[in-house]
Parts: C-alpha cells; sequence; structure tokens
C-alpha cells in the first residue's frame, strides 16, 4: 500500500448524493458476520422493505462487492455508500462538517456515540 492509498482512507467526504446515502440510509455495519473475513472486512447490511442486502467491504483495499462500486471510476472517488459508512463506523473518515447529527440515520448515530436522543 502506498502511502497515497492511505490517504484514501482519511479523504473527506464530498457532498454528493452517495454521501448523502451513507449517512441516512438504514445501513448496518456488521464486524463480526460470517461473510467479512479477518479484521479489514466488515458485511454492510442494507435492508430494504424486505428485501436484506449483504455487501462485503475491505478496509485495507477499499474495495465494496457491489455493483455501483464496481463501476464507479477512481477519479470520482470511488467510493460507494457501503464503503463511506463503514468507514465512518470504523472511524477512518470523520462526519463532514455540513451535516448535524440529528439528519444522519439512528443507527450510525449509535454507532458513532453521538444519538442526540434526550
Ligand atoms: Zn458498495
Amino acid at each position: 500500500m502506498t502511502d497515497d492509498d492511505h490517504d484514501l482512507h482519511r479523504k473527506p467526504l464530498p457532498v454528493s448524493e452517495t454521501t448523502r446515502r451513507a449517512l441516512t440510509e438504514p445501513l448496518r455495519v456488521e464486524r463480526d458476520h460470517p461473510n467479512a473475513w479477518g479484521d479489514h472486512e466488515v458485511v454492510v447490511i442494507n435492508e430494504v422493505d424486505d428485501e436484506v442486502r449483504e455487501h462485503v467491504v475491505n478496509l485495507d483495499a477499499l474495495q465494496c462487492d457491489c455493483g455501483d462500486f464496481v463501476y464507479r471510476k477512481r477519479d470520482e472517488g470511488k467510493r460507494c455508500k457501503h464503503l463511506i459508512r463503514a468507514l465512518l463506523v470504523e472511524r477512518y473518515v470523520e462526519l463532514p462538517w455540513w451535516v448535524s447529527v440529528e439528519q444522519v440515520a439512528n443507527g450510525l448515530q449509535a454507532d458513532l456515540g453521538v444519538t442526540d436522543d434526550e
């Protein structure tokens, strides 16, 4: 891994539709999922209505196995919503300054310990 690749892990999140979805959708990041191999992999679970989609995110390689990631070009940041969510939950990147806590998904608030439930 080069220094350049390492910087990519911590690259701030752009203001984009993908970032918005990564922050607001009810995604769940599981480290102990049977499909997650080793410390560098997590499974991001996306439950939409009754459909459950699971994607394996590799945090070392910054890769996801979803179709969006595969077709996304590197010069567009090469980060799908699953990868962004995993990077947030694993504390590689911080919540962008332009996002307020109450705007992000409840599950993400809980994962980050920033819940605003009073
Ligand atoms: Zn993905």
